[in-house]
């Protein structure tokens, strides 16, 4: 295995995937590749299969479930599976990419435990829930009952923090991506 692999994982609405997106949009030099996962959920928006995720029927997913081809998989949402296919990770470390997963928090301790020290795990922490609060607000793209879901579930996540390599705090943006980049330079430099 030539590659390493960056997982980043944190309670939603914390901007994780602005930072995932930013990564490899603008850091090249870094040779990252987003592991695809697999979802049961259907598509939103412009979402395409085989680019934000390979969408699966709830059978599909079931039977790559029972053919042991998933690396990890959870049931983040009820009834909505999400999971890292084996296949597709190490086909990248073989070929020497860093491959980023932007998964939840219970996926991203267990790739840590499977990968050990070929790992980073960061987990991208919003300033206070409070804060959380006002951005799923802001976003508008959840109905009120079910930000106060997310909230719960995020002041729950909030205590798996520890278990993480690097916890970056993203108060601001700018400094969050800043710091997150110097992590991961120093990591991929390491042997
Ligand atoms: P969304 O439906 O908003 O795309 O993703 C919902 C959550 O599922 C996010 O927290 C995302 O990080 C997580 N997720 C995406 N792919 C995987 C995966 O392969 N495994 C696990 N455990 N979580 C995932």
């Amino acid at each position: 295995m030539k590659g390493k692999c960056l997982i980043f994982s944190a309670p939603s609405g914390s901007g994780k995937s602005t930072i995932v997106q930013w990564l490899t949009h603008e850091h090249p030099e870094l040779d990252l590749v987003f592991s695809i996962s697999a979802t049961s959920r259907p598509p939103r928006g412009t979402e395409r299969h085989g680019v934000e995720y390979f969408f699966l029927s709830p059978e599909e997913f079931k039977a790559k479930i029972e053919a042991n081809e998933f690396l990890e998989y959870e049931e983040v949402y009820a009834g909505r599976y999400y999971g890292t296919l084996k296949a597709q990770v190490d086909e990248q470390l073989q070929r020497g990419k860093n491959v980023i997963f932007d998964i939840d928090i219970k996926g991203g301790i267990n790739v840590k435990r499977i990968y050990g020290e070929k790992a980073l795990s960061l987990f991208i922490q919003p300033p206070s829930v409070e804060e959380l609060r006002r951005r799923l607000i802001s976003r508008g793209t959840d109905p009120t009952d079910q930000i106060e879901v997310r909230l719960e579930k995020a002041e729950y996540e909030l205590s798996f923090a520890p278990q993480f390599d690097r916890i970056i705090v993203n108060d601001k943006l700018d400094r969050a991506k800043a710091e997150t980049l110097t992590a991961i330079q120093e990591f991929l430099n390491s042997k």
